[in-house]
């Protein structure tokens, strides 16, 4: 396995990259490769060393040639097994530390989503290694960034772990793109771990419109819509005026206007899109900690002194009963 830390290589970075190796961990649904998780690729080339990508499932093999196809991957290891589609952690796990030790990997690196949140940190743990949470920056190997205190102040880290197990901010990192790239395909390890823990069944809001964490224009709106009927009437027809994914405060959500799956904020979804209007939201801190990367925020807010207002491209002042139905007309006319 390559020690990163051999004395000898002391002051030649040239050499430290030839003995970095990255093993980016994928996410895939109903066999299809979650291009979402290729993000994780993209940090892994901030290192600068080799990279290899880890899928497991069945129709596993489809997967494979789809991430094999990511330029600068050298190699996939898959793992045909219907018993990792849901990427249940319990097994998933002990799965990918087998595999870890196998390949003699330096950084593991996944996206910090609801499987990498639930992954890395066991496999930390069985690797007796510190994982690092939601970096929004990779220094060099072993310096990372990563915000804090809802992205109020955000830490350096250094680590001195053999491995660096890692979770990456989506909106940090773009996703590599499916193109340029030919990578071997390898079966990976299988150690058929058995769990006590099983799949039950899952609930998924379904909806036409874009996935909130990945589109590129969200329309949010919070408490200041009053009221779930209204929230429908406003902001839904706003977002087809735009083709944009629906998000919501938390208020909004505790008040049921929307669904818990649209909160937006600390403990709701980041998102960076192009475009975040903020509708009827105050833009208390725990709210701008999910959407103050956006490229363009718009507010329309009735009061000029909200703090939304402090981290807004552009600002309307006024009723939003008033204001987004004439917005939505003339977007829709334009
Ligand atoms: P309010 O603060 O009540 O603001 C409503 C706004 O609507 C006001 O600015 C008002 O001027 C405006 N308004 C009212 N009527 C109109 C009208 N007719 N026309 C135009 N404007 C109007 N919040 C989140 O959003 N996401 C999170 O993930 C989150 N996590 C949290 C975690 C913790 C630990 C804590 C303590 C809080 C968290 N919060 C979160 C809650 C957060 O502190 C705020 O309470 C919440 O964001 C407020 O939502 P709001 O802006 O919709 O409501």
């Amino acid at each position: 396995r390559p020690r990163l830390y051999a004395p000898a290589l002391a002051g030649s970075p040239a050499a430290l990259r030839r003995l970095l190796s990255a093993l980016a961990v994928l996410e895939q649904k109903d066999g299809k490769l979650n291009v979402g998780s290729l993000n994780a690729v993209t940090a892994a080339q901030k290192l600068g060393g080799s990279i290899h990508a880890f899928v497991a499932g069945s129709n596993i093999k489809g997967v494979a040639e789809e991430a094999a196809k990511v330029e600068g991957v050298e190699k996939i290891i898959a793992v045909e097994n219907g018993a990792y589609d849901k990427g249940l952690p319990e097994t998933f796990a002990p799965l990918l530390v087998e595999n870890i030790k196998k390949g003699g990997y330096t950084h593991v690196i996944a996206g910090h989503t609801a499987f990498g949140k639930n992954l890395l940190p066991r496999v930390a743990a069985l690797l007796d290694t510190q994982q690092i949470s939601d970096i929004t920056e990779i220094k060099d190997e072993k310096t990372f960034v990563r915000p804090f205190y809802a992205g109020n102040a955000i830490a350096t880290v250094e680590s001195a772990d053999e491995i660096k197990v890692i979770t990456i901010r989506g909106t940090a990192f773009a996703a590599a793109p499916v193109a340029g790239g030919s990578a071997a395909i390898e079966d990976g390890v299988d150690p058929k771990v058995e769990s006590p823990t099983e799949w039950v069944s899952e609930d998924l809001a379904k909806s036409d419109r874009p996935d909130l964490a990945t589109a590129a224009k969200v329309v949010s709106g919070g408490r200041g819509l009053k009221s779930k009927e209204d929230f429908d009437r406003i902001m839904l027809p706003l977002a087809d005026s735009l083709g944009a994914a629906v998000g919501a405060s938390r208020a909004a959500v505790d008040s049921g206007y929307a669904d818990n799956s649209l909160q937006v904020g600390q403990t709701g979804k980041v998102v960076a899109p192009q475009l975040y209007m903020a509708v009827g939201i105050s833009g208390a801190i725990q709210h701008l900690a999910g959407m103050k990367d956006s490229k363009v925020i718009a507010a329309i807010n009735k009061d000029a002194d909200a703090p939304i207002f402090q981290v807004a491209d552009v600002g309307l002042v006024g009723d939003l009963f008033e204001k987004v139905p004439e917005l939505t007309e003339k977007l829709s006319k334009a």
